[in-house]
């Protein structure tokens, strides 16, 4: 029964009984893991306040074997990402992320290190970033890119034609774009100009130091909103609780 280490972030937590907590972690090593921090509940408790969500910090979990709930021994904080928990459209932006890489099966392990690595630079992002929504929307993409999801947006799902008009439709359950030959296909298929699309290739691949370099306009953030939403709903196949929180802001 090993004691293990590793560099973790909070992205959910729940009470168990009257003093206890079930936190679940996105972990460098481990990918997602769920544990209880017994006593966290109580008012003198040992692990204080560094539990909260979104906090950074260094795990050290005893693993139970075969079981799916393994018990915290020590959280030491890194970074609680202040300035997010100090602003409401931010911490409800930073418990969107959490809650959608919480909601994401994986396609494999391979993608533990990237995932974790994104979660925290996108924290750092958020504690400064101006433009919110684009964060979570670059976020999304480059996530999406990571379980295995990545839209196709270079060519056309269904012929691969190269696109030429200034619409194509984006299409959920193909993956990716259609070309105005093709988008018949889907019916739930809807339009996207040109210049979204171009913006969300670019998001794909960015640096998120980077992301003060971008400019959105109303019109882009309309559409990527509409369309990776509808995408992450066909993927995770359920509704996330603070996406649907945000949409009403
Ligand atoms: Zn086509």
């Amino acid at each position: 029964m090993p004691t293990q280490k590793t560099q973790a972030i909070v992205i959910r937590s729940h009470p168990l009984g009257e003093v206890h907590k079930i936190i679940r972690f996105y972990t460098v090593e481990f990918g997602k893991v769920s544990a209880v921090a017994h006593g966290s509940r109580r008012v003198k408790s040992r692990f204080g306040g560094s539990l909260e969500l979104l906090n950074y910090g260094n795990l050290v979990f005893f693993e139970y074997p075969n079981k799916d709930l393994h018990r915290i021994d020590d959280f030491d904080l890194i970074d609680a990402f202040d300035p997010i928990k100090a602003d409401f459209d931010r911490t409800t932006y930073g418990c969107y992320l959490a809650e959608l890489v919480d909601a994401t099966e994986l396609a494999g392990q391979l993608a533990d290190q990237s995932v974790f690595h994104l979660l925290q630079y996108a924290f750092e992002t958020l504690t400064q970033t101006e433009d919110i929504p684009l964060l979570a929307r670059a976020f999304e993409l480059q996530f999406l890119g990571l379980a295995g999801y990545a839209p196709q947006l270079s060519r056309c799902v269904a012929c691969a034609e190269v696109f030429h008009g200034a619409t194509v439709h984006f299409s959920p359950s193909h993956g990716g774009l259609l070309c105005t030959n093709c988008d018949g296909n889907d019916a739930t298929a809807r339009p996207i100009s040109r210049g979204s699309c171009e913006l969300m290739k670019q998001l794909q691949k960015f640096d998120f130091s980077y992301l003060h370099r971008f400019r959105a306009s109303d019109l882009n953030h309309r559409e990527l909103k509409f369309v990776l939403s509808n995408f992450i709903s066909y993927h995770t196949e359920r509704t996330l609780k603070s996406r649907e929180f945000i949409d009403n802001l």
